[in-house]
């Protein structure tokens, strides 16, 4: 057994026990400011100076890959590889609240997202980056929300990504060398299969920018999580609108995406340069104040400990 620790319901086993440490003995818990989830092929984080892969467990069940936590600048950031580490999970697959819950328990505030979309529109070319605003919620049968089960908030979405966290990767995206759309509408759809030819004409003609498979429910989550959140999103094709154009395809994609990976990875960590530690002035951190619905009183006490760090600024700890 290697040795655990436990923050409230977040148990943290490191990959490998660290040097020197007696059998089950507590570790001393890592910590971070900025999440990172990587979307396909940006499956590590090299960058990160002393870093150390814990595999953790949430009261929603085991993030999408090991968490590696390092230092990057002098900041600490947790890495997520979104579709685990060989790309062995479906988007609907993906265990979003354990992934958004798992940063938030280590301390992150800002969670950074990356990846890859296809074009709704002539002007967004491959290879280009589109840092979006907006997202139309064309998923159906994911878990969203940390609540239910006696526990009921409503948070604000109108603006689903975080204005500075998106402001600082279109920035970062473009220092290094890519060029930027920034705002933009994304639709998310359930997948894995790519659209229809008619599906994509529609979402075009709703106004939608781009498309992709994974920021939902990731953005709503982070929402009820007080984090914020923007998404870093690389054109990897033309979806299957644009005549004369190859449909999009796995292998397309991943083809266009491998171009682009050292670049997104440069993007993340001139973002979290740039964010730093400046205080954040955006909404994202007080999400919640003005969402719970239910008194504490009459939340079950299992619903308030499985809800454990997303709430615990405003109930106690369970
Ligand atoms: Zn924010």
């Amino acid at each position: 057994m290697p040795p655990r620790s436990e923050y409230g319901t977040l148990t943290i086993s490191p990959k490998r026990p660290p040097q020197g440490a007696s059998e089950g003995a507590m570790v001393e818990g890592p910590q971070a400011a900025f999440g990172v989830i990587g979307g396909s092929g940006f499956t590590a984080m090299p960058g990160l100076a002393d870093a150390r892969a814990f595999d953790l467990d949430t009261p929603f069940g085991a993030p999408s890959s090991a968490v590696t936590v390092g230092s990057l600048g002098g900041r600490q950031v947790a890495f997520i590889a979104r579709h685990g580490e060989g790309h062995t999970t479906l988007p609907e697959e993906i265990p979003a609240r354990a992934n958004v819950y798992a940063l938030k328990a280590l301390g992150v505030t800002r969670i950074l997202s990356v990846s890859a979309v296809g074009s709704l529109r002539e002007d967004m070319h491959p290879m280009d980056a589109v840092v979006p605003d907006q997202v139309i919620d064309r998923t159906s049968g994911r878990a969203s929300t940390f609540f239910g089960d006696g526990a009921v908030a409503h948070v604000g979405f109108a603006d689903p990504f975080c204005p500075s966290v998106a402001g600082a990767l279109a920035d970062a995206v473009e220092v290094a060398g890519v060029a930027v759309h920034r705002g933009g509408t994304l639709v998310v759809i359930n997948g894995p299969a790519f659209s229809t030819r008619a599906e994509s004409h529609l979402y075009r003609q709703w106004g939608a920018d781009i498309i992709g498979m994974t920021a939902l429910p990731e953005a709503k989550l982070a929402r009820e999580a007080e984090c914020c959140y923007a998404s870093l999103c690389f054109v990897t094709d033309y979806d299957v609108w644009r005549e004369g154009e190859d449909d999009v395809s796995a292998d397309l994609v991943m083809q266009r995406l491998s171009a682009n990976v050292a670049r997104g990875r440069e993007a993340v960590a001139g973002a979290i340069a740039s964010l730093g530690d400046r205080p954040r002035a955006c909404g994202c951190g007080d999400a919640l104040g003005s969402a719970l619905m239910t008194s504490r009183e009459r939340v079950p006490s299992a619903t308030r400990q499985r809800l454990g760090v997303i709430v615990e600024r405003y109930w106690g700890a369970a």
